[in-house]
């Protein structure tokens, strides 16, 4: 694994990157000059705080907003960064600790206010200290034709001269205008490598299907593209294999790929891979990180990433020729249960948990959407106003019903057992299933017996899962993955708010019998 990857996830506790920082972070920690232009909400300033780990001395970060400066320095020493800040909001104390950690040379980043720039010891003092890089956070603010503009910015061009070291420029606002006017005054003479991403692959269509027999829905996906580069993403080694078996039973050709295998046979299955034509690689998140094949044809999950940001990087490695991909992802509670049980059982803090779960929710969100998928994904990345027309719910709406009723129902069941139990002995409550444990709690003389007799054990299996994909309720861990309900709930509890569901994927779960495998 290089560097970056290693920091990314052992000081920012991120398992892949968000579109676009990789680049930008490879570059700045090259020490190229860098203009990036990342939508809000992005993640801008992991490409300055990750590549100043990467680099010797000091990196400067320079931010017009000193509640966000104070943010990021508490994020950073938690996540045991040395990071200090230099701003009015400063106690006497902050700033003498500040200044004792840079002349031992402990620290790596120093936040500083733009005002600070107009004073002659500040730049005496950045002179002494070994600076090794400047970042600028909202380099809008240099713009004097924009409302943000700050008088102190213009001094930036100068320290970047005085200094001599490369300078990295971060914004959201990306008319060509401002673009140049931050180039000329930032860089002087310099031409920065410039970044303006936006985040959509349209070429790639994206699909999820609820699992319903996920190694046929495989073999179906994979029948229907025979010839073409493809990659299985799965969760765990084993699968891997049987799948890549699988395939190769079924006349394609198809290897596995994992961590496990020898650092031989893990070489020679991605040279193969991106040598032969049609090869299907079926593996853990282990390969892709340096496979560059850009005529890969699809992508499939056959279990549920990690986060959103997994779900882009894994299908972001298809099409990147520009021609049409096609994506699969499969999902079922089965997966909610374990990735919520990995964060849970993680050793991270809790604010970190709590943040894995938001974007666990993510996914699923998107799993579980009800409208075009592209315009959901990308405004989790801050990108609004998304055109689409190639994901499968632009091909085809999701059919929904009003699940206000059912949810409430569950609900109750839920409350009236205590919390106690998971979903088959819930259902059986539901559906009014007298069982022998039924039988020896007395649920069967619970008001909510029965009352759910409108649904097949097949429609509630889904009504559980989608509620698990909202957040409405979680599995816990101590009580061996009975589902609690989350406060998330509470206004449809109370009847404040009602909650719309899709109907098609309880039909596609109505419709085959009960999966094998
Ligand atoms: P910006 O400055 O571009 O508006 P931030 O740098 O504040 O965005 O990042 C926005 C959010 O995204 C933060 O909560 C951050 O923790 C999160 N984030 C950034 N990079 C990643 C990543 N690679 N994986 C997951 N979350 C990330
Ligand atoms: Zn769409």
């Amino acid at each position: 694994m290089c560097a970056a990857a290693t920091f990314l996830r052992d000081v920012f506790g991120f398992d892949a990157f968000r579109p676009g920082q990789q680049d930008i972070v490879d570059a700045v920690a090259e020490g190229r000059d860098v203009l990036a232009i990342m939508p809000t909400g992005g993640g801008k300033s992991l490409c300055y705080q990750l590549p100043a780990l990467m680099r010797e001395g000091v990196t400067v970060v320079i931010s017009p907003l000193i509640a966000l400066m104070r943010d990021q320095v508490r994020a950073l020493r938690q996540a045991g960064v040395a990071a200090g800040a230099l701003t009015s909001g400063n106690t006497d104390e902050e700033t003498a600790e500040v200044w004792e950690m840079l002349d031992t040379e402990r620290l790596k980043l120093l936040y500083i206010a733009p005002e600070r720039l107009s004073s002659g010891a500040a730049l005496g003092m950045l002179r002494r200290i070994g600076v090794s890089l400047i970042a600028v956070d909202e380099a809008h603010c240099v713009s004097q034709w924009g409302h943000d503009f700050r008088p102190d910015y213009l001094r930036i061009g100068e320290l970047r001269r005085a200094l001599d070291v490369p300078l990295a420029a971060f914004t959201a606002t990306a008319d060509a205008e401002t673009r140049a006017e931050i180039v000329t005054r930032l860089f002087d003479t310099a031409t920065p490598q410039t970044f303006l991403h936006g985040f959509d692959r349209p070429n790639i269509h994206l699909s999820f299907a609820v699992k319903d027999g996920p190694r046929r829905q495989i073999l179906n996906f994979a029948a229907a593209r025979k010839g073409q580069s493809g990659i299985v993403y799965c969760g765990t080694r084993a699968r891997t294999e049987s799948i890549a078996a699988a395939l190769r039973e079924a006349g394609h050709a198809a290897l596995h790929y994992h961590g496990g295998m020898d650092a031989e046979e893990r070489r020679m299955t991605e040279t193969r891979f991106s040598h032969d034509d049609g090869l299907i690689v079926v593996a853990t998140v282990a390969f892709g990180m340096g496979v560059d094949k850009p005529d890969i044809r699809w992508v499939a999950h056959a279990d549920l990433p990690k986060s959103i940001e997994s779900y882009y990087q894994e299908i972001g490695r298809a099409g990147r020729d520009g021609a049409p991909a096609e994506t699969l992802t499969l999902f079922g509670p089965d997966d909610i249960r374990l990735r919520r049980a990995q964060i849970d059982e993680s050793p991270a803090p809790p604010d970190r948990r709590a943040a894995d779960h938001a974007r666990l929710n993510a996914l699923l969100g998107l799993a579980e959407a009800l409208t075009c998928r592209r315009a959901k994904l990308l405004e989790y990345f801050g990108e609004s106003d998304v055109t689409c027309g190639n994901c499968d719910l632009c091909d085809g709406p999701a059919a929904v019903f009003d699940g206000t009723e059912s949810v409430r129902k569950a609900l109750s069941a839920i409350l009236r057992t205590d919390e106690w139990f998971g979903a088959g002995h819930l259902t059986d409550i539901l559906v009014g299933n007298t069982t022998d444990k039924i039988r020896a709690r007395g649920h069967e003389a619970l008001p909510t017996f029965g009352c759910g007799k409108d649904l097949s054990r097949r429609q509630w299996g889904a009504v559980f899962r989608q509620m698990m994909g909202r957040d409405l309720i979680r599995p816990d861990p101590a009580r061996h993955g009975a589902l609690r309900m989350t406060d998330a709930a509470l206004p449809i509890l109370r009847g404040q708010e009602n909650i719309t569901l899709r109907r098609d994927s309880i039909d596609s779960a109505d419709r085959r019998p009960a999966p094998k495998s």
